[in-house]
């Protein structure tokens, strides 16, 4: 599946433009958008995770219209925010569980399934019994790539997942997103290159709400 973005715009209630007419084709796999503080990624990531409507420009996953048909999109759509809202006294187990109802995973044993399938790809099963409030900043964008996982999503989100990982925790983190871009679109944001040059087949270049290059990520880079 492809993800078509045409002319969208954001300008907000106090005169900020975050977004002025991105137009972009995402095939499946990992796609970087790389761009410093402000330029526009978090709000582009959260229209196209249908938590914000755009004041004009329309989006399509396939067949999918993103913006109109929004109950279809987030059936398959996985969202790993910048900062996983965390639910301290919870125990992964149960909460990744909670979730999995959410997605309409009915079934008590389907869900001990992809529960325990998820729990070990994240490399957190050891720790499914500990509460979040334990978990290190490393362990909880992990678990934030479980939830994002369940029903396998054919539309990935994750903003700014590295933000506060040490370099320990990154690679490992940025190893296993690595494994997720084969049958799905997922999108990366990031201010950060390396995490575009080392994992991303494709990338653009945001800045003050405009796409600035598109492409192989060492050439974009190179074109600035
Ligand atoms: P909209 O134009 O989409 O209605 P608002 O201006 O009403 O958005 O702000 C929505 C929320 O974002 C508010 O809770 C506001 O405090 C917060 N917010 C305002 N300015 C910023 C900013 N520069 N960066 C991030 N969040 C902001
Ligand atoms: P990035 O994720 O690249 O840092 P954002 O999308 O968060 O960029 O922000 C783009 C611009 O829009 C910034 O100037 C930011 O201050 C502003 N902004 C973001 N959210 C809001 C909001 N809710 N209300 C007003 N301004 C906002």
């Amino acid at each position: 599946m492809e993800l078509t973005i045409s002319n969208l715009s954001k300008t907000y209630s106090n005169g900020v433009q975050a977004l002025n007419k991105v137009s972009l084709t995402i095939p499946n796999g990992m796609y970087g958008l790389l761009g410093p503080n402000g330029a526009g990624k978090s709000t582009l990531m959260r229209i196209l995770a249908t938590l914000q409507e755009p004041d004009t420009g329309s989006i399509h996953l396939g067949r999918i219209d993103v913006l109109k048909e929004k109950e279809k999109i987030r059936q398959t759509l996985g969202y790993l925010p910048q900062e996983f809202g965390v639910y301290p006294s919870s125990r992964a187990e149960d909460l990744l569980d909670y979730f999995a109802v959410l997605k309409g995973i009915t079934s008590r044993a389907s869900r001990r399934e992809v529960v325990e399938a998820l729990l070990k790809q994240t490399n957190l099963w050891d720790m499914r019994r500990q509460k979040l409030g334990g978990f290190s900043g490393g362990m909880k964008q992990r678990f934030g790539v479980a939830v994002a996982l369940l029903g396998n999503p054919k539309l990935m989100i994750v903003d700014e997942p590295t933000a506060g990982l040490d370099p320990a925790e990154r690679v490992r983190f940025l190893n296993l997103l690595s494994e997720l871009g084969e049958n799905s679109v997922v999108i990366l944001s990031t201010h950060i290159v390396e995490d575009v040059s080392e994992l991303c087949t494709r990338m653009a270049i945001i800045n003050k709400g405009q796409i600035l290059q598109e492409g192989e990520p060492l050439k974009a880079v190179a074109g600035l």
